[in-house]
């Protein structure tokens, strides 16, 4: 078996992955990751996923002015909000999928929140 670090807690970890594919989109440009994740936090991060932003199944359908259309954030309704998306393959589980809106500025705060691994931060901010 292979031994990854957690792209949430850093270190290695023993047994087997959850994988994650967080997506921040505006309009052709993309912002995509991919997540190993040890068993602990991937249990979290589906938590969050569940509490703040909508599961997409199939026939979805988004209200425009429902949970859908808020920022995962702070929570308010905005017009310039960006796409987010989140694919999730926890360990031994089927794939969820999840999707949500995000304020510009409010960006860096949901990759803080994902612990959306740092790696390929922009360069403006790996420079600070
Ligand atoms: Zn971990
Ligand atoms: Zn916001």
């Amino acid at each position: 078996m292979a031994f990854f670090p957690c792209d949430v807690h850093g270190t290695m970890f023993r047994g087997a992955a959850s994988h994650f594919y967080p997506a921040i989109v505006r309009g052709q440009d993309s912002d995509r990751e991919h997540m190993r994740v040890c068993q602990v936090d991937a249990a979290s991060l589906l938590s969050w996923a569940d509490a703040h932003a909508s599961r997409v199944t199939e026939g979805t359908q988004f209200e425009l002015d429902g949970p859908s259309t808020r920022c995962l954030v702070c929570d308010l309704q905005s017009a310039e909000t960006d796409a987010f998306f989140l694919t999730a393959y926890p360990k031994g589980e089927e794939e969820r999928q999840y999707y949500g809106r995000v304020c510009p500025e409010h960006i860096d705060d949901l990759k803080r929140l994902l612990s959306w691994p740092a790696r390929r931060a922009r360069p403006a901010a790996q420079a600070r």
